[in-house]
């Protein structure tokens, strides 16, 4: 039997299934006949510490495994089981309706998240994910403990199957032990897949029934290449399933032990490979630190706070990065919150589209009492390494021109404050809006380079919300329409001999990176642990195959049409 679903993190593995069961909601919530209030009160105040304990213990075992922004989740969690008013309804349900600890808790979240799922707000239907987690979490201390991997058979390897997995089971998993997942429910951008991807667990999530389809003790081949699970195959099958593991693990260990990260096409031509990073921990994870940092998501160091950081706070954390990355650039993007990335303090209305709404530059220049210290924590920093400045979400040239005003008023006052910092400091925008590829040609005549976030450039350019499930099939940055707004930004920059470098999601898949090489890209920006293998794949191939692969793609009329020509350009051969 073949099943498909959709690929959470890319791998190849072939072990034993192990159905994770979870019990029903029912047998959790039934009420009994009466109910010992003094106890229940005291049964949901220890699970509800002891759940803290439990998130507080995770985030110190992750720390180094995994992102900081997979690590803000799980504060996320504890927020949310700090919240004393809830806890109180809790309280108040026992005492008043005599419901047992468990079933009150379950009344109470259930209120908060229906009410959140009903949003049209994006990041509030989110946040209905991470009040369920949070109470699943709290359910398991005050029933059975946490639905931990111990209740799975204990097969030496295997293939973890089951309904769902929050983000703090997934960073639970041993991946020495569980070679790959299987979810009936998720998708590409699901933190369960995010952190799966952070811990090189091979994926393959919304799998409909597959924990119906599969039974415990099956032999399964998860194929998160090409997108197969393979259900008992045959004896010949598995014999060839297994060199073909054998061939990927060999090159996965051996690009993970790369050191060095420069590379080069086969024909010598230099691709420049460099970091997405969130924060000062995430360079741990930078093997090669001398390729430096393409993108800094800035705004992580905003989200899951009460009050903005100041421009001391700030300046310590840009200024630790430079220490971990001596004289290797570091691309600063400002502040780009909002969409879906909430800031209390910033006190946004809610807006029926947040992607279309108030984000990025606009908040900065709507809200210049948040962006003008981030400007000067960064231009002092840049006296300790060699700092860029990069704006997110520009739309039109006046956007770039006030923004350039504040730079220089931030240096004004710096300079009233006798403090250092790089006269000549770099500036540059992303283009990430339909507006800005189209419009480059005027845009970067006014800063020192580009950079391309397909994340958003493909979501504004289909006009297909890259955070809504229902649509994620349109969601496809190998659309003909994008590929031309990017080639359109790449000859803008190559006109002017200004950098062009791609951010985006798009430059971490191999087959993006090797299209987006073709197309003329020459400095690609990804998480630190996939450039070891975009830097195998480009090594093996020369620019005069990629350009010419690329020029047919930019004819075609389909993003189906550019796939199917790229997997047969490019056999699946040389992504392993
Ligand atoms: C992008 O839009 O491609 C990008 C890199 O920015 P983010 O994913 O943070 O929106
Ligand atoms: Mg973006």
């Amino acid at each position: 039997m073949i099943l498909n679903g959709i690929i959470g993190s890319s791998g190849l593995a072939m072990a034993p299934a192990a159905i994770l069961a979870t019990k029903s909601e029912e047998s959790r919530s039934a009420k009994p006949e009466c109910v010992n209030v003094m106890q229940e009160k005291s049964l949901l105040k220890q699970a509800c510490q002891e759940a803290k304990t439990h998130i507080h213990q995770l985030i110190e075992s992750s720390t180094g495994r995994l992102t900081d922004s997979d690590i803000d989740i799980f504060y996320g969690y504890e927020c949310i089981l700090d919240d004393d008013e809830l806890m109180q309804e809790g309280y108040n349900l026992i005492e008043k309706e005599g419901l047992p600890a468990s079933l009150a808790v379950k009344n109470v979240f259930q209120e908060q998240m229906s009410e959140m799922s009903k949003s049209t707000d994006t990041y509030l239907r989110q946040r209905a994910d991470d009040y369920r987690h949070a109470r699943d979490l709290l359910l398991q201390f005050l029933t059975d403990k946490p639905v931990t991997l111990d209740k799975l058979a204990s097969y030496e390897k295997m293939i973890l199957v089951a309904d769902d997995l929050s983000p703090l089971q997934t960073a639970l998993l041993d991946a020495r032990r569980i070679k790959g997942i299987i979810l009936n429910h998720g998708g590409e951008t699901s933190h369960s897949s995010i952190i799966a991807r952070s811990l090189s667990i091979p994926a393959i999530v919304g799998v409909k029934d597959a924990t119906r389809l599969i039974k415990e003790g099956d032999i399964v081949v998860v194929d998160a290449i090409d997108n197969r699970l393979i259900i008992n195959p045959d004896q010949t099958e598995r014999q060839l399933e297994l060199e073909r593991i054998e061939r990927f693990e060999k090159k996965e260990a051996a690009s993970r032990s790369e050191k060095n990260w420069h590379c080069q096409l086969n024909d010598g031509i230099p691709i420049q490979l460099q970091a997405n990073i969130s924060g000062p921990d995430d360079c741990q994870n930078m093997v090669d630190k001398t390729v430096g940092v393409g993108l800094f998501r800035t705004e992580f160091l905003f989200v899951n706070r009460q009050s903005c950081p100041s421009e001391e706070e700030q300046f310590e954390i840009y200024k630790s990065i430079s220490e971990q990355l001596g004289k290797a650039p570091i691309t600063c993007r400002t502040m780009d919150c909002g969409g879906d990335k909430e800031v209390p303090y910033l006190n946004l209305p809610q807006e029926e589209n947040p992607f279309l709404g108030n984000r990025g530059i606009r908040i900065g220049l709507r809200q210049n009492e948040f962006l003008l210290p981030q400007l000067r924590a960064i231009l002092r920093a840049s006296v300790f390494g060699s700092f860029k400045i990069l704006l997110p979400m520009i739309s039109d040239l006046s956007e770039i021109e006030k923004v350039k005003d504040l730079i220089e008023c931030a240096k004004k006052q710096l300079r009233k404050r006798h403090l250092a910092f790089d006269e000549s400091i770099q500036l540059g925008i992303m283009i990430e809006t339909p507006a800005s590829a189209l419009l480059a040609d005027e845009f970067i005549q006014q800063v020192d380079f580009i950079s391309i976030g397909t994340n958003d450039l493909t979501q504004y350019c289909l006009a297909v919300d890259r955070g809504n499930h229902a649509i994620s099939d349109l969601y496809r940055c190998f659309s003909p329409a994008v590929l031309k707004l990017i080639k359109i930004s790449l000859d803008a920059a190559a006109k002017q001999n200004k950098t062009c470098s791609v951010c985006g999601e798009m430059a971490a898949d191999v087959k993006g990176a090797l299209l987006l090489v073709g197309l003329g890209v020459k400095s690609l920006s990804m998480s630190p642990s996939l450039i070891p293998r975009v830097r195998r794949n480009l090594a093996i191939t020369s620019l005069h195959q990629l350009r010419s692969v690329a020029f047919r793609c930019l004819s075609m009329g389909s993003a189906g049409e550019v796939e199917a020509f790229l997997g047969r350009s490019y056999p699946t051969r040389v992504f392993h």
